[in-house]
């Protein structure tokens, strides 16, 4: 587990007075630090009580719940979630593939998480009757410099405990994908498709079956250290609603670095967001491809690179690339937010990145806006596909979580300030969760529960632990 070395509250923090909302007590505690967030103390005014409050109704987020729940059902549990509907970003905006395991590095948590998540999900799908595809996935290498980084990518699958992989020589690809082309590739069987929004809806449905509640429309603004000891974190959205909490979980993807700094926890690593883009196969052209198709990816990147992806709806996607947005949300070229835009060009990690890579940042900018050179990508395996076979098709965002000295970091982080206010030992964030974070949801979710139980030690006694 990757815990970010932190400084305590108490070392960076000043207090001075402040008004607080209701006006009731007037001077409270408003702890300030330049580089970890900002709370207020006040009275516990909120009606709804919570033992565990979890923010963000993303894949990650829901699947927590529903594991907390189904270990703890006695607790009082809510799911916040900012918008309408849960999935509503990179849960909901993603290629659908549920991933073997192949390329993590061994020993990290993405390794480990994602081959016990692909099990995980496999035997969740099929006792809920969710619609998948085991498609299989070829990694193909084209041009014989890409063949060493292939062969170290069927050794890290081993390493991984991924099974069945095998490695296929340029005559084998035909017979698996008959129209694809490659000097060698590695295949694997077990790589799936899935809709994992719907995924997502039915670790909703779990969780509320289970006496779990939602809230959905509440965009968390600002915590609230309380006076009321054993309820100590009011979690509010500034305007009407506030709900109180003894422990809280946050697992707000794109906002993961915000919503630590409003927790009075530091703002790194910081998240930078890159879009990335794809577009359809004509439906008549759905025939193309059966198999997810993925070039050998480059190693000093953490995106796969552009793949052909068969949906689970029957559409064929390829994409993603990888852009920078503008904004935390910004899943159109015109989707700009200037506080957003200031925040990642002010960010020195992101300055760094962006000179060390300005030519691949150029390059995929180049490809977003002539489709046909992102077309060309994918000719690489299968010619067949042309300029008039695709049109425009859906976008996701990706949240990238970055260090300050411009490196991208990979693994998944959780993290939180056990010892440090009243609000920041009561929470653990959930600080990156990138592909394939869907695919290890469940597995995510059970280290995430083992966490929360070991490090807060709830105090209500617990019920046996119940199987997915
Ligand atoms: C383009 C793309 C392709 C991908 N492909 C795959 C793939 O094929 N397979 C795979 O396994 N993974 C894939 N991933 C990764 C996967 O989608 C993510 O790992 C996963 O969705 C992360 O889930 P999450 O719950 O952490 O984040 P999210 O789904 O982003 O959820 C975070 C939630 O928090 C909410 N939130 C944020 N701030 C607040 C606030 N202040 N108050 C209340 N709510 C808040 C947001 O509205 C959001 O709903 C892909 C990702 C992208 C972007």
């Amino acid at each position: 587990m990757h815990i970010y070395p932190h400084i305590s509250i108490s070392k960076m923090m000043a207090i001075k007075s402040v008004t607080s909302i209701t006006g009731t007590f007037a001077k409270k505690l408003l702890p300030v630090s330049s580089n970890a967030g900002t709370y207020r103390r006040y009275s516990n005014q909120t009606s709804e009580k919570y033992d565990i409050v979890v923010i963000g109704g993303g894949i990650v987020g829901s699947a927590s719940a529903r594991e907390l729940i189904l270990r703890h059902p006695q607790l009082k549990i809510t799911l916040i979630e900012k918008e309408n509907r849960f999935a509503r970003h990179q849960s909901g905006n993603n290629s659908g593939v549920i991933h073997a395991g192949i390329y993590y590095k061994p020993g990290s948590l993405k390794a480990k998480l994602c081959v016990k998540g692909m099990n995980l999900a496999y035997e969740y799908l099929d006792k809920k009757g969710i619609k998948y595809l085991k498609s299989g996935k070829l990694i193909v290498a084209t041009e014989r410099q890409e063949v060493p980084t292939l062969l170290d990518l069927y050794d890290r699958g081993i390493q991984n405990g991924v099974k069945d992989l095998q490695l296929l020589e340029g005559n084998e690809i035909r017979q698996i994908e008959p129209l694809c082309k490659g000097l060698q590739a590695i295949w694997s069987p077990h790589t799936g498709v899935v809709n994992w929004a719907e995924v997502t809806d039915s670790y909703v449905q779990d969780f509320t079956e289970c006496g779990g509640t939602t809230h959905l429309n509440f965009e968390v603004k600002e915590f609230i250290e309380s006076e009321d000891a054993e309820y100590p974190v009011i979690i509010s959205d500034k305007k009407s609603k506030s709900i109180s909490a003894k422990y809280v979980l946050t697992c707000c993807g794109l906002h993961s670095d915000t919503i630590s700094v409003l927790t009075g926890c530091p703002e790194e690593p910081k998240i930078i967001p890159f879009r990335g883009e794809y577009l359809y196969l004509i439906p008549s052209k759905s025939n193309l491809a059966k198999a997810n198709i993925y070039p050998v990816p480059d190693p000093r990147f953490p995106f796969l690179g552009v793949h052909i992806t068969p949906r689970v709806d029957g559409r064929v996607i390829l994409g993603p690339n990888a852009i920078l947005a503008y904004c935390k949300e910004g899943y159109k070229y015109t989707d700009f937010n200037m506080k957003d835009f200031k925040e990642i060009i002010g960010f020195s990690g992101f300055r760094k990145l962006a000179m060390k890579y300005a030519g691949f940042g150029i390059k995929e900018m180049t490809r977003s806006i002539f489709t046909s050179l992102q077309v060309k990508q994918v000719q690489k395996y299968i010619q067949e596909i042309t300029s008039a076979d695709v049109e425009t098709g859906p976008a996701g965002v990706r949240a990238q979580a970055m260090a300050k000295d411009g490196s991208l970091v990979e693994d998944f982080v959780f993290d939180s300030q056990p010892g440090s206010g009243a609000i920041g030992s009561r929470v653990l964030h959930c600080r990156n969760a990138p592909s394939p974070g869907a695919t290890s949801s469940l597995a995510i979710a059970k280290m995430i529960a083992d966490k929360m139980e070991n490090q807060f030690k709830f105090t209500i006694k617990q019920a046996a632990s119940t199987e997915n």
